[in-house]
């Protein structure tokens, strides 16, 4: 890194990153930054202005620094969204406010005005807090695929998800009853919950000698394989039909079940199910 010819004789010169990237005029006047030196970093785009007294480095995400620029902090499955665990299908940033902000709230940004309950940093709630929010944001089979994916993600401890489960709203207790910490995937989630409501006995990474474990196995039956990306390529594909072949061999049927067939297809692809459950039923 190019240091200035003088640097070795100044005392460490706090940067914004040391203030955690983001920073109100008067937390830079505490670390010692004068006017002059703001300037000059914005003037060199290493800094942002976010709003009037806001500053942030040119680095930070931009749904952090869309919250920020409403004087607000990160929240709920913008939060789950940056460690890839499930977050729904609503893409606008989700952001705490203070419930006496003022601010203007832009159209893609969702504001949950409420106090924490579990505490956070100004910019950027708590991961306890994120989760805590997202069950009282999104429906219930999205909220349990939420928990679910956070333990699965390592997001949050299972202790931790249990104990939102035990707070949580009343209306999603009987959801939250079928929680289990080893669901591979959110939409492996919603599926496994789709197919209870329909009566089904369903277990989660069922286990099968000699090929290990499918995502779902309905009625002892039928396996469910759920592919969470659309295209699966290469060496997965040439795997996923090996692991298909060694299926239908031990005599249990495969369904691979993309996210469309889910989110788009969904009656479609319960009665292809039934009908296979059905079939491998009249075989035995
Ligand atoms: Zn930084
Ligand atoms: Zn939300």
């Amino acid at each position: 890194m190019w240091a200035h010819p003088g640097a070795a004789h100044h005392p460490h010169r706090v940067q914004l990153c040391d203030l955690g990237h983001i920073a109100l005029a008067r937390d830079l006047c505490a670390a010692g930054w004068t006017r002059a030196r703001r300037e000059r970093a914005l003037s060199s785009g290493a800094v942002q202005r976010l709003q009037r007294g806001t500053f942030a480095c040119a680095h930070i995400s931009a749904p952090l620094a869309s919250a920020a620029s409403i004087g607000g902090a990160l929240t709920c499955v913008s939060v789950l969204r940056e460690h890839n665990a499930w977050a729904g299908h609503d893409h606008r940033v989700h952001v705490q406010l203070s419930p006496r902000s003022s601010a203007a709230v832009p159209s893609d940004v969702r504001a949950h005005r409420e106090v924490a309950r579990f505490e956070g940093n100004r910019w950027r709630v708590s991961r306890m807090q994120a989760l805590w929010q997202v069950i009282r944001c999104l429906d219930d089979e999205n909220a349990l695929a939420a928990m679910e994916s956070a333990i699965h993600t390592g997001f949050l401890a299972e202790a931790q998800v249990r104990r939102l489960g035990v707070l949580a709203p009343r209306r999603l207790h009987p959801t939250v009853r079928h929680l289990v910490v080893n669901s591979g995937s959110g939409n492996e989630t919603i599926v496994r919950l789709r197919l209870l409501a329909a009566g089904y006995d369903v277990e989660p990474q069922g286990y099968v000698p000699g090929l290990g474990h499918q995502d779902l196995v309905v009625e002892r039956r039928v396996a469910l394989e759920i592919d969470s990306h659309e295209w699966h390529e290469g060496q997965q594909r040439a795997t996923d039909a090996d692991r298909d072949l060694v299926s239908e061999g031990l005599g249990r049927h495969v369904l691979r079940i993309r996210p469309a067939h889910i989110h788009q297809s969904w009656p479609h692809t319960l009665a292809v199910i039934d009908r296979a459950v059905r079939d491998a039923r009249a075989r035995r």
